[in-house]
């Protein structure tokens, strides 16, 4: 027998069309898989955010629900409609892209959801800024915000050595005819604090500067406007000191209050882009004890205050700082008697207080504090020095530590105590010399 035509060759044809047929019913389905691989109704996935959705009518019991089961749970709280009365508030616990998924599909009037922000949770730093317009009608809530900006990021920098920019902040709007309204939610990853508590205690140090007009990049009258009048007939600042306690509720993104109806959008002053240009990107930044990547945050910021609730080591009694520079200050002398101390870091700037005639110096460079005994990590250190007494002393941005024990400057960087000396029978007594000023000094 002879079969010089394999059989395989006469069927090859038809076999291929079949098993091309089947082939591409097999590669729909798949691509049907893969476009959508779960109903949408069920959004449960091993690798993705667990689906729980949970309520509960006791805070406590929804925040522990969400520690134990882990897995980036949140909790909310919202207001459940009530008939006959006003609403009720419920908590919920659920992962952030389950919340925004129903958060989004409500109705605006039944969005009065808020988010939990959890004792001891790491926080991005927040803002809520708020003043009657009819009780200040000379008050720019958007000049203000600007300002307040500013002073933020120049203290961040000061106090925490950490860079933050406009374009780091979201800002949310509220404003009403008769109430300004904003909220600010630092997102960089400098600006990320222990809990909210510490998260207040920074925001509380920077009002009390702004009241004594002691932040350096503003002036006294624009430090001054970010103070307001009240319904009590009080001057207060317009950052609601209020909204750092334990269990927080803070108002979502797109929520109203009950019986409102005016959700929180983002601010025409907001310059904040998330990486992916959607609302839920923006709902997700919006959290502030949410932070879609762990791995990203560092270094969780500290402030503490200490018992009578003052932050410890700014103690300089004078307002009005009224000069101030970086590197060089008019008093050469005394710039090179520190600049010696710090070796080896250098005078990054410098506040001269006119009323206690002290110099205070920021020094980068060199964190070494003698209240630790050590290099601080992110702590910048500072020397004081008091023209009148011609002594100085080290302290630091951390409020747990003590400032250092006032020391004399050598007589050879006080050039006038060196001429008052001459000319008082070449005995330098510093007690006796009492207002040198910056013509004398640079004689
Ligand atoms: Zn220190």
């Amino acid at each position: 027998m002879s079969l010089n035509i394999p059989a395989s060759s006469f069927y090859q044809k038809n076999k291929n069309k079949r098993l091309l047929d089947i082939e591409e019913k097999l590669e729909h389905a798949e691509c049907q898989l893969k476009r959508k691989p779960i109903p949408q109704d069920f959004p449960i996935s091993l690798l993705g955010p667990p689906a729980n959705w949970k309520i509960f009518t006791k805070q406590d019991e929804a925040l522990n629900y969400a520690q134990e089961n882990g897995m980036g749970l949140m909790t909310f709280a919202f207001e459940e409609r009530v008939p006959d009365s006003g609403g009720r508030r419920k908590y919920l616990t659920t992962h952030p892209s389950q919340m925004w998924i129903r958060h989004k599909s409500r109705p605006i009037e039944e969005r009065c959801t808020y988010e939990v922000i959890p004792q001891s949770s790491k926080c991005k730093l927040y803002f809520d800024l708020e003043f009657s317009k009819p009780l200040n009608p000379q008050s720019s809530g958007e000049k203000m915000v600007e300002l307040l900006i500013k002073a933020t990021t120049y203290t961040m920098q000061e106090v925490f050595d950490a860079e933050v920019t406009e374009s780091d902040i979201l800002i949310l709007d509220g404003t009403t005819e008769t109430k300004f309204s904003q909220h600010l939610i630092f997102q960089s990853q400098n600006a990320v604090f222990q809990d909210n508590i510490h998260a207040g205690s920074f925001v509380q140090y920077l009002v009390n500067q702004l009241k004594e007009s002691k932040v350096p990049n503003l002036s006294a009258t624009e430090q001054q406007s970010l103070f307001i009048n009240n319904d009590k007939g009080n001057t207060v600042s317009f950052c609601d000191l209020g909204v750092y306690t334990k269990n927080r509720n803070f108002r979502l993104f797109l929520s109203t209050k009950f019986g409102k109806n005016v959700p929180l959008i983002i601010a025409k002053n907001n310059s904040f882009r998330p990486a992916l240009s959607n609302n839920e990107a923006l709902f997700n930044a919006s959290l502030i004890s949410y932070f879609e990547d762990e791995k990203s945050v560092h270094q969780l910021l500290t402030f503490a205050k200490d018992v009578s609730g003052k932050s410890k080591h700014h103690d300089q009694k004078s307002l009005d700082p009224t000069l101030n520079g970086y590197k060089m200050s008019p008093w050469n002398e005394i710039d090179d008697f520190i600049m010696k101390l710090a070796t080896p870091g250098t005078i990054h700037h410098w506040v001269y207080y006119e009323q206690s005639e002290t110099i205070v110096y920021v020094i980068q460079g060199n964190r070494y504090c003698s209240s630790i005994g050590r290099e601080h990590k992110r702590n910048q250190i500072k020397y004081v020095v008091n023209l009148p007494n011609a002594t100085y002393y080290q302290t630091c941005f951390d409020p747990d530590c003590t400032r250092g024990v006032a020391q004399t400057i050598p007589p050879e960087y006080l050039p006038w105590h060196n001429l008052m000396g001459d000319l008082d029978a070449q005995t330098p007594d510093f007690d006796s010399v009492k207002k040198p000023n910056v013509n004398v000094a640079s004689i």
